[in-house]
């Protein structure tokens, strides 16, 4: 049997980082950079005003108190988007606006409340009607004063290649003018259920058969991890079946099937993928999702399309996705943090594990008092498609620990963060 590090070890040795695409910046969001971005401009591109006030000389305010105010000439007024057309000399001001270019002659921008402008507006006088105006506090030369440059410089490295595109990331391209941007294109996984025993959601219940859940709960997870999931419905327990589905499928970049390759009669997803593909069948150290397949298949142009057979019973599918499948569709867009956030945790059952396999439990995690703790979520099975749907984390039994106790410190990998509104 492998360890889950061997078996994700041979995994991401058949996954490469996959091209670059362009992208509107919007699309982009969470995909990983391709490209150094340069910027070409200055950012702000002029000197400009960080609060709304008066832009002054601050000579002609020095010494300035609530007492012994500073009356000045009001010679103009500057929005954001406005060019100065007066310089400011003596005791003259501009009323100016955040964002607006400071005036030449000015060097420090005195905020409002610092002024009787409030007073003045009071009698009901209009902003434009305001001729002369008291400034009440001597403010540090250079206050409220953002110079050109201040954030990005032309010239400058602004985001390396790497680096994961999240909002700010986008926000920043924006700013330098950008409306597309280079990334690393998403994978595009195929998803093929298999079982006689299976009917599609939205058709009316039929004895014996139960609805095909893998399908969607596993494409549902290759969306959350930024690939494109092609859902091809269900193969059935034939290899004519199994054949037809399969040339859809080696046009992606990863074949996912579930079900089909543990030892049972009907379980030909094996013998399927073994005649047709360099196939290996694992059964990996971990609980659930022992049993697993893995190999490559010869798909068009050449390519070869790597794929992993996820174990038929639905909460084993999803861990099993989580611990193997995740890290590589990860590897594809370019990221290279490949591990999920964990937390260390006060257990709050016992998790029982009797056969040296590593345990992925099915956890309430919950914070409280400056501590994790991590609750199960009752029957462990791995049929039972609940415990998952109600757990944000799995806590942690290492291969070697028959039973860890209540009150023992686990290690938590979270599923989501930090509950799902979960009730604690
Ligand atoms: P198998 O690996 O084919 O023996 O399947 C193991 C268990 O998972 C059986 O109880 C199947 O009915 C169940 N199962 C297989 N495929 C699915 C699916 N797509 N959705 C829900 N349950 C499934
Ligand atoms: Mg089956």
């Amino acid at each position: 049997m492998l360890s889950v590090e061997e078996a994700r070890g041979r995994i991401l040795n058949m996954f490469q980082t996959l091209e670059s695409e362009r992208k509107p910046l919007l699309d982009a969001l969470g995909q990983v950079l391709a490209e150094d971005v340069v910027s070409t401009l200055d950012i702000p591109p002029l000197t400009n005003s960080a609060m709304d006030g008066y832009a002054v000389r601050y000579e002609a305010i020095a010494g300035a108190t609530y007492d012994a105010p500073r009356e000045l000439r009001v010679i103009g007024h500057l929005a954001a988007g406005q060019l100065p057309q007066q310089e400011v000399a003596g005791g003259n001001v501009v009323r100016i606006m955040t964002g607006a270019p400071i005036p030449p002659g000015a060097d420090t921008v005195v905020p409002f409340e610092e002024t009787d402008e409030y007073e003045k507006k009071s009698l009901g006088m209009a902003p434009l009607d305001i001729t002369e105006i008291k400034i009440r506090v001597d403010v540090p030369r250079g206050s409220n004063v953002r110079p050109a440059g201040q954030d990005i410089q032309k010239g400058q490295m602004v985001l390396k290649k790497g680096m994961v595109l999240r909002p700010s990331e986008i926000g920043v391209l924006a700013s330098l003018g950008r409306d597309t941007v280079e990334v690393i294109r998403r994978p595009v996984v195929a998803v093929i259920a298999t079982g006689d025993e299976l009917m599609e959601p939205g058709e009316p219940v039929s004895a014996g058969k139960i609805y095909n859940s893998n399908s969607y709960g596993v494409a549902a997870a290759v969306l959350r991890y930024g690939g494109i999931p092609k859902v091809l419905g269900i193969a059935r327990d034939n290899l004519e079946s199994m054949n037809n589905r399969l040339e859809d499928g080696l046009t992606a970049d990863m074949l996912l099937t579930s079900a089909g390759v543990s030892r049972g009669d009907y379980d030909i997803v094996k013998d399927v993928l073994a005649s047709r593909g360099q196939i290996d069948f694992w059964s990996v150290r971990m609980r659930p999702a022992k049993p697993l397949a893995f190999g490559v298949f010869p798909g068009p142009d050449g390519k070869k399309v790597p794929h992993i057979g996820l174990p038929g019973n639905p909460v084993s599918a999803l861990v099993a996705f989580e611990e193997l499948v995740r890290p590589a569709i990860l590897k594809m867009q370019g990221h290279i943090d490949l591990e999920k956030p964990t937390v260390r945790a006060v257990l709050e059952d016992d998790i029982i594990n009797g056969d040296e396999r590593r345990g992925f439990a099915r956890a309430i995690i919950t914070h409280r008092d400056g501590r994790y703790y991590a609750r199960l979520t009752g029957d462990q099975g791995s049929g039972i498609l609940t415990s998952m749907a109600q757990a944000n984390g799995l806590a942690i039994c290492p291969e070697d620990v028959p039973v860890m106790k209540a009150g023992s410190e686990v290690d938590v990998q979270m599923l989501d963060w930090p509950s799902l509104g979960v009730a604690s």
